[in-house]
């Protein structure tokens, strides 16, 4: 089988590695120009003039990367079979038809009103009450297109800055941790979750995921998973679909967004799950039966970001599995990241510090249950 996949940067890295044991093989359409996927048969297409040749090489068509042009998913629908679907796609990059859905099957979300001028803006600051956060409601992500507007009077100054036609503009939640869910569907429509992650953020950039964990209610996975159940079964899924969540003091949760395709807190599924979100990936898409998703160890992934380290320090930690993108270092670059499991959670805390310590640049961890 000849997986074609949209996009050419880590996570389309890391499906191949999956994929490989599977005597898959992968073809990707990097229409960026900038692929850095350094695995499989590349095309670089800027200018949409190969998308025959691609389509002629594959037999079958996923995405490691939402913000593509549905016009292109839908016309590749129309020779290819493509998982997730065109459908996926459209709500997933568009942050007012991700809530719409949310509020339609019953998913609680902050708060929210959309707004397209600096004046409905300041409108919706005054209705919603201090602080909120406006966001573009289209290609917004790690944070950007964003502002926390802290008084009506700041609203004028935040519709200038993220400078876009359309906003949504949500109540701040005082959350207790952030979280998220990631399930899978099968073509069956057999689904199965994985345990939740705690994910820490700095800057709207994912530091760490860290999964199971210690203190999560039963019933509060169970929220989780029926809330992510109702969305694959509404879009007739088939593949991975990440649910990032806000949890609140009364344990409650409340959705932020959603991807439609293997995300950062599930790198640690990696070494930490009985079978990785990738490869559970590619048996959804190909049909084939879905691995368990159950966490083997406490485990945590520590994303390394803009400056690598030194892979023999972080190697000598033990039952640390270093994952490298092979990507030049830059400012605020996702380059790599360290998965590290322990026997108890303490251990893995233990573990955590001390792999910060050896990153340049990284924050100290800091977990809501410690
Ligand atoms: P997003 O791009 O929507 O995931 O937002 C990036 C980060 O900003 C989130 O991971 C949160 O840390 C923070 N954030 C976004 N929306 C809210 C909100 N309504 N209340 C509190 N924090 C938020």
């Amino acid at each position: 089988m000849n997986i074609g996949v949209l996009g050419a940067g880590q996570l389309g890295r890391m499906l191949a590695l999956a994929g490989y044991p599977l005597a898959n093989r992968f073809t990707f359409l990097d229409t960026t120009g900038h692929p850095s996927a350094g695995i499989g048969d590349v095309m670089v297409d800027t200018d949409q003039k190969h998308l025959a040749d691609f389509l002629a090489k594959v037999d079958l068509v996923t995405y490691e990367f939402e913000h593509l042009p549905v016009p292109l998913v839908q016309a590749i629908e129309e020779h290819k079979p493509v998982h997730p679907s065109s459908e996926a796609i459209r709500i997933c990059q568009n942050r007012a038809e991700e809530k719409a859905l949310f509020d339609r099957l019953g998913i609680p979300t902050p708060a929210y009103r959309l707004v397209d001028s600096a004046e409905a803006l300041e409108d919706a600051v005054r209705e919603l009450g201090t602080p909120v956060v406006a966001k573009s409601v289209t290609e917004g992500y790690d944070g950007k297109g964003q502002a926390v507007i802290k008084t009506p009077s700041e609203a004028a100054e935040a519709w200038r800055s993220i400078n876009h036609p359309r906003l949504i503009v949500e109540a701040f939640v005082d959350f207790v941790r952030e979280v998220s869910i990631i399930a899978v569907r099968g073509r069956d429509g057999q689904v199965v979750f994985y345990p939740m992650a705690e994910n820490l953020h700095v800057d709207g950039i994912l530091r760490y995921s860290l999964a199971p964990m210690p203190d999560l209610d039963a019933a509060i996975q169970d929220t989780a998973d029926g809330y992510i159940r109702a969305l694959l079964d509404e879009l007739d899924y088939v593949g991975v679909l990440t649910l990032e969540l806000f949890q609140t003091p009364d344990g409650g949760l409340l959705a932020n967004e959603m991807a439609p395709r293997v995300h950062n807190s599930g790198h640690w599924t990696m070494d930490g799950a009985v079978t990785s979100q990738f490869e559970n990936h590619l048996r959804a898409i190909q049909g084939l039966p879905l691995g368990d998703t159950a966490a083997r160890m406490p485990s945590c992934m520590v994303n390394v970001i803009g400056q690598e380290g030194e892979a023999a320090r972080l190697l000598e930690i033990e039952d640390a599995h270093l994952h490298r993108y092979d990507k030049s270092e830059r400012p605020g670059r996702k380059l790599a990241h360290v998965n590290l499991l322990a026997p108890t959670h303490a251990e893995l805390i233990e573990k955590v510090r001390r792999c910060a310590e050896l990153l340049p640049g990284a924050p100290t961890p800091r977990f809501s249950f410690e």
